[in-house]
Formats: C-alpha cells, sequence, structure tokens
C-alpha cells in the first residue's frame, strides 16, 4: 500500500514553491510541492509540511511566511531548498528572485496532518513576475510544460 500510494502520487503533476519564513535573525526555506489555492474570500493558501522540518518552529513564531512559485529553469533553487545545497541561490526578503509569482502570507490555522502538518495561510499580498512557464515536478523528476510560443 505505501509503495503503491507514493507511485499513484508521482503521478501528480504539481508546480513547485519555496515557502519561506523569518522570526528575528533566523530565516528559513523549503522547497514544497504539496501547496493549493483554499479559498478566494478570504485569499486562503494550504501547504503539507513535514513535522520535522526547520521552516515549520520558524513559521509558528513569526505568524507569517511567504510562498514563491518557482518558473521553469529554477531547477537549482528547488533542489537548494530541498536540501541539496547549489551555488547563488538565496532569498531576497524572503522571496525567491525571478520566481513567477510571490504570496505574502499571515497564518491562518496549522492542522495535524500525521507526519504532516496542514498549514493555512491568508494571503495579504501578491507579487507578481514576470509571466511564463512554471517550473513543474513529476514522475520523480522536473519537467517542462508545452508553452505556446
Ligand atoms: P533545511 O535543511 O533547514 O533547509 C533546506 C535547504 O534550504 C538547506 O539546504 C538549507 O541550506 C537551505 N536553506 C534554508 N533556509 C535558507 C535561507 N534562508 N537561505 C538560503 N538557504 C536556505 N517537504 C514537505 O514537507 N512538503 C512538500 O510539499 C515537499 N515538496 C517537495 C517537493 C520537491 C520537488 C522536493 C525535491 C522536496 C519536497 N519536500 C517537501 C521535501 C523538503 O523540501 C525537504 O525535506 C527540506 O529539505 C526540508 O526542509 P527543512 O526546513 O527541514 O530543511
Amino acid at each position: 500500500m505505501r509503495e503503491a500510494f507514493k507511485e499513484a502520487m508521482s503521478r501528480f503533476a504539481a508546480g513547485v514553491t519555496v515557502v519561506s519564513a523569518r522570526h528575528g535573525e533566523e530565516e528559513r526555506g523549503m522547497t514544497a510541492t504539496a501547496f493549493m489555492s483554499l479559498s478566494l474570500e478570504p485569499p486562503l493558501v494550504a501547504l503539507g509540511v513535514w513535522e520535522g522540518a526547520k521552516v515549520l518552529p520558524v513559521l509558528e513564531r513569526s505568524g507569517a511566511f511567504t510562498v514563491s512559485l518557482l518558473r521553469e529553469g529554477q531547477e537549482a533553487v528547488s533542489q537548494h531548498f530541498a536540501g541539496r545545497p547549489q551555488e547563488g541561490v538565496f532569498l531576497v526578503e524572503g522571496t525567491v528572485p525571478g520566481a513567477l509569482a510571490v504570496l505574502r502570507c499571515r497564518l491562518e490555522a496549522l492542522y495535524p496532518a500525521g507526519d504532516h502538518r496542514l498549514v493555512v495561510g491568508r494571503v495579504e499580498a501578491v507579487e507578481l513576475g514576470e509571466p511564463g512557464p512554471p517550473l513543474i515536478y513529476f514522475a520523480r523528476g522536473y519537467r517542462r510544460l508545452v508553452w505556446p510560443s
């Protein structure tokens, strides 16, 4: 069942995000595909975050977080914030430079969800980057969307 569940989930295509939070001097970022738009009124988003993720206590203490939606070509950024450090990857004001869009959120609710936490955020500000194709994760690898020229 466990292997079948993982295999089924590998067949679900997802955009890649980096969720980040800052409290005092501490700032943490983490790659996440378990992200969704939850509500329009009020504007809410949800993220599934592993209970051991270092970003989680920072997010809880600060009561705020930021979600950067990665664009095609930002594989190294995704790898970096998934624990495989890459040269020249950093956050600027809590966001990934060059992201497709950035959502600045206030922590609305945090629910237990097995070995993860369901993080619900109220979107307080949206920053739009240049439009373009997203970074996609599917079948255990980064993929490209066929994008109209
Ligand atoms: P940390 O080790 O603290 O951080 C991860 C990496 O980011 C480290 O290399 C660290 O050096 C770097 N980093 C952290 N903060 C900064 C900073 N301020 N500036 C520069 N670098 C920094 N896990 C989930 O819980 N939910 C998901 O939806 C999810 N989706 C994933 C999708 C993909 C495609 C991948 C590859 C991984 C996904 N993961 C997900 C796993 C998750 O990204 C890793 O488990 C992550 O390393 C855990 O984060 P951490 O906060 O514990 O780790």
